[in-house]
């Protein structure tokens, strides 16, 4: 039985050092000086889950180029969600700019760089789809700007790579957006919490895994962690907590017992990506380049080809490839699904697993999928990769969730869904999209459902 030491006390305590609560914890600190605020993270450095850069794909998603954010029926595209996620991720930015004004971000040129977005289809079908879509967005404010070409060449100067070597027959289209990013979130966490750390109210604590809360009859949460290098538990008391534990979340929120949290559940994706390791090429591409998903592909899974910055240096990937785990974290463990199938949720897992089979399908196949098969993928966006220069390296987690539909059945949704208790004293992030890209947005909601 482990030895439990000192009872802590804080007024607000966020679980996990990601972005959204390096995000969170800033608005606390503007909105309730002097009040104790503590960060809890399980891992000896913050940010090394999905916000750290090479787990993710550092996409400032603003509806540029992501083609599964403005979908078609009947021949009318609906711009809403591209233009929700412009709008967000917009406001995300200012938000990045304001820390940096402030100081809390002390280099935001290591955080955020300007790379262009586009979207680039073959074949008639999907050229016609994509001059619909630019109809549609370019009378729009935030994508007033975006250029469309079915130009050889003109493509070409925008993506030399992808053009090159491509069957001449066949019917390409591009849109180009200028002012796109590039963003390492994980940078961007880090430096906030650097500033934080500082502070004389702020306390993060690293090493601790969170693995117990319950409601005491005052009304406030106690915790239980456990310190991963000395072994020991502690117990921590707060008013107010926050669930900022990505893939980790859900199985924290089922221990909180809240009403709110019922039904729900999780299917992780795992992912990988292919590294280019030859500078030569990786000189020869600046986008991130979005194409259309295949068949029964879940949209996180849309192949897409990116130029990054992190830590100053000029990289290329392409995926993600999606894969099936039963980790919820990549530092987590393989008991994270069964563990978090309980009474309230079987019957939305087993829903979602039924109603969602070509998906499963999908991430079966994915997983038998050898280099070759994952550099044949690649050769539909840049026909004259050669295997020598590219090699699969791990991405993050992500845990989709899992929604008790109205009939009582699972529903797999890809967004992002904020719970709050009945009380405001407990708040929770689930999902992963549009993720970091509109972290202030996310973040600001959970401020306005708690204390307004
Ligand atoms: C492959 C992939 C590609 C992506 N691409 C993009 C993209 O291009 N653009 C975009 O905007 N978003 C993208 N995302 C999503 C984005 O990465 C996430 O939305 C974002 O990083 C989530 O931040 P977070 O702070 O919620 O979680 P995380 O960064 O995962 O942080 C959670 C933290 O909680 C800690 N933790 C977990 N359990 C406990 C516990 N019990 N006790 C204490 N600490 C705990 C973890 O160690 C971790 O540090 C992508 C994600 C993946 C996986």
């Amino acid at each position: 039985m482990a030895r439990i030491t000192a009872i802590k006390h804080s007024e607000f305590v966020l679980i996990g050092g990601g972005i959204m609560s390096a995000t969170l914890a800033i608005l606390l600190y503007e909105k309730f000086p002097g009040k104790k605020i503590t960060i809890i993270e399980k891992l000896p450095k913050v940010a090394e889950e999905s916000s750290e850069a090479w787990n993710n794909a550092g996409t400032g998603h603003s509806g540029n180029c992501e083609l599964n954010y403005t979908p078609e029926k009947n021949g009318i595209v609906n711009p809403e969600k591209a233009l929700k996620t412009a709008e967000q991720f917009h406001e995300t930015l200012d938000f990045w700019k304001n820390c940096a004004e402030k100081g809390y971000i002390h280099n935001l040129s290591k955080c955020i760089s300007s790379v262009p977005h586009i979207s680039f289809v073959e074949g008639k079908r999907d050229v016609d789809f994509l001059e619909r879509r630019w109809n549609v967005l370019k009378e729009t404010e935030y994508f007033k700007d975006m250029l469309f070409s079915t130009d050889r060449e003109k493509i070409a100067e925008w993506v030399p790579l992808m053009v090159k070597g491509r069957n001449k027959r066949s019917k390409i289209a591009a849109t180009y957006i200028k002012d796109g990013y590039d963003v390492n979130f994980g940078e961007i966490a880090e430096q906030i919490f650097r500033y934080l750390e500082k502070q004389p109210n702020i306390q993060l604590i690293k090493n601790s895994n969170v693995i117990n809360l319950q409601k005491t009859d005052n009304k406030r949460w106690l915790l239980t962690v456990k310190g991963q290098n000395v072994g020991k538990h502690w117990k921590m008391v707060s008013n107010y907590l926050f669930i900022g534990a990505g893939g980790g979340a859900l199985s924290l929120l089922e221990k909180s017992n809240i009403r709110e949290a019922r039904g729900y559940g999780g299917f992780p994706i795992s992912g990988l990506w292919l590294r280019c390791t030859n500078p030569e090429i990786i000189e020869q591409h600046q986008a991130k380049v979005y194409g259309k998903a295949k068949k029964g592909a879940p949209p996180m899974s849309v192949p897409h080809m990116d130029t990054r910055v992190i830590n100053g240096r000029k990289e290329l990937l392409f995926g993600p490839y999606a894969g099936f785990t039963t980790k919820f974290l990549k530092h987590g463990s393989y008991f994270d699904l069964p563990k978090s199938v309980e009474f309230d949720n079987i019957m939305s897992l087993l829903g979602a697993g039924y109603h969602n089979l070509p998906l499963v399908g999908y991430l079966v196949k994915q997983v038998s999928l050898k280099f070759e098969d994952r550099m044949e993928m690649l050769r539909e966006f840049y026909p004259e990769a050669k295997d020598e220069d590219w090699k699969v390296v791990v991405a993050g987690q992500r845990v989709q969730i899992i929604k008790k539909s109205a009939k009582g059945f699972g529903k797999l949704e890809f967004g992002t869904e904020v719970i709050v208790s009945k009380d405001k004293t407990i708040a929770a992030l689930l999902g992963a999209s549009p993720g970091a890209s509109t972290s202030y947005s996310v973040m600001k909601t959970v401020v306005e459902k708690c204390f307004n």
